[in-house]
């Protein structure tokens, strides 16, 4: 089993591209680790840096320990899987198995037990000498993994090799892959911008964002904890309500979460006080997870500071529940905004006009100036909850719903989380 280590590795492409940036990963032996981004971020090319298919511009990677930053693809053991598999078109599916270990001179009766045992393993023993346009996408994808596997390799990569599969089938190879690489022990490096496969694979994962790591933890961890608003927001389906608040202490209540039209308030005695004291005053994201709000009969008694409300503007059936969206007049954030520097053309204006001299002159600095302007991020959209089926409310009514305050995430304007247990 072989562990790998990124060390600062950063890739910039012969146009100037910058594909990864002083990326710091520990993937251990024997794990299944799951690289997530939307696409674009960079999983695809830090996947191939640890193959050995693309130069690493800066930093190190280390194989068991051993600097591989100049080793040859061949030496370092790693088989990878692409989304569309390429077999050989014309070998059979076991001729395909075979032919890395004919490569390699291994004796043929064991290749060939090899292969059968793990086409067994793989499901697809019925169609091993059948050739590759004969087969569904299904089974050619599991021929492909056959083929990267049956020669042991000390690494496995897979970049996205799920993606062009229908979903009943992604499910089902999903839950088989995951098995067949823990059964085997092989550490494997897995690429997706799919969080369910992501959440239900991993052993650990890292979320990738413009080429940098913005988390890694076991999915568990992440999903609980995220650290930044864009992990949370990827890592959310239903999508996490994203509220943009103004904090202030308010003695005798807690921490004031001012949304404008409504409020939430935190108690004294919670233990994430201490860190969002020092947003006294500021801005901060506050993420509410459609199933951390659950409707309440209208009247019910809730303690103060616990319930936001709004009037439901369209409802959706998704069989096992109804989503409700309601208009609740709380300016909420685009995740894909925070956190990342403003491009130059939405970056403000330099200030230059009477109206900033006088401004400036009578003390009112940047303070004043609305977030709409100043952020470029600034929305004002629904409140998304979930409500069990048979208890749908009708669209035009005004609904109240208790927040489970204790898991509420908050994360300041930058993005990133305060309070959080793993800092
Ligand atoms: P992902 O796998 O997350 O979709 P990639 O690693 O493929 O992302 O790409 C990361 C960034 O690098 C993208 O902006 C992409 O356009 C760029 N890129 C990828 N390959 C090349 C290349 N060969 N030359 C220049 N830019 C590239």
């Amino acid at each position: 089993m072989t562990d790998v280590v990124l060390d600062g590795v950063e890739k910039v492409y012969p146009g100037g591209q910058v594909a990864v940036r002083n990326v710091r990963l520990r993937i251990n032996a024997g794990e299944l680790f799951v690289l997530l981004g939307p696409s674009g971020c960079g999983k695809s090319t830090l996947l191939r840096m640890i193959a050995g298919l693309e130069e690493i511009t800066a930093g190190d990677l280390w194989l068991d320990g051993t600097l591989a930053n100049d080793l040859p693809p061949r030496e370092r053991n790693v088989a990878m899987v692409f989304q569309d598999g390429a077999l050989y078109p014309h070998r059979t599916v076991k001729g395909n198995m075979m032919f890395p270990l004919e490569v390699a001179g291994d004796d043929r009766a064991e290749a060939g037990a090899k292969v059968t045992e793990l086409a067994r393993a793989l499901g697809i023993s019925a169609m091993i000498d059948r050739r590759p346009d004969t087969l569904s996408g299904g089974q050619r994808q599991r021929a492909a993994i056959g083929r990267a596997l049956v020669r042991e390799p000390r690494l496995f990569l897979m970049d996205e090799p799920l993606s062009s599969l229908d979903a009943a089938l992604r499910t089902e190879l999903r839950i088989e892959i995951a098995g067949l690489v823990r059964a085997t022990g092989t550490t494997t490096v897995y690429v997706t911008h799919d969080q369910v496969e992501a959440m239900t694979m991993a052993d650990r994962m890292a979320v990738l964002r413009d080429g940098t790591v913005e988390d890694v933890g076991t999915p568990e961890e992440i999903y609980a904890d995220p650290a930044t608003v864009f992990v949370a927001a990827f890592l959310s389906s239903p999508p996490i309500n994203l509220l943009r608040a103004t904090l202030w202490a308010v003695e005798g209540e807690g921490l004031v979460l001012d949304f404008g039209a409504q409020r939430l308030s935190v108690p004294w005695d919670d233990p994430r006080v201490s860190s969002l004291i020092s947003h006294h005053g500021e801005t901060v994201i506050v993420g509410i997870r459609p199933d951390t709000l659950a409707p309440i009969a209208p009247g019910s008694p809730a303690p103060p500071g616990t319930v936001l409300s709004g009037r439901v503007r369209a409802l959706e059936f998704h069989g096992h529940e109804w989503l409700a969206y309601a208009e609740a007049g709380i300016p909420t954030v685009d995740a894909a905004e925070v956190g990342r520097p403003p491009a130059p053309e939405n970056r403000p204006a330099p200030r230059t006009g009477l109206r900033d001299r006088l401004r400036e002159l009578v003390g009112g600095g940047g303070g004043e100036e609305p977030a709409e302007e100043h952020e470029g991020h600034h929305r004002r959209t629904d409140l998304v909850f979930r409500i069990p089926p048979g208890r749908r409310p009708n669209r035009g009514d005004h609904c109240a719903m208790r927040v489970d305050l204790d898991r509420v995430l908050f994360f300041g304007a930058d993005g990133r989380r305060v309070g959080s247990p793993r800092s």
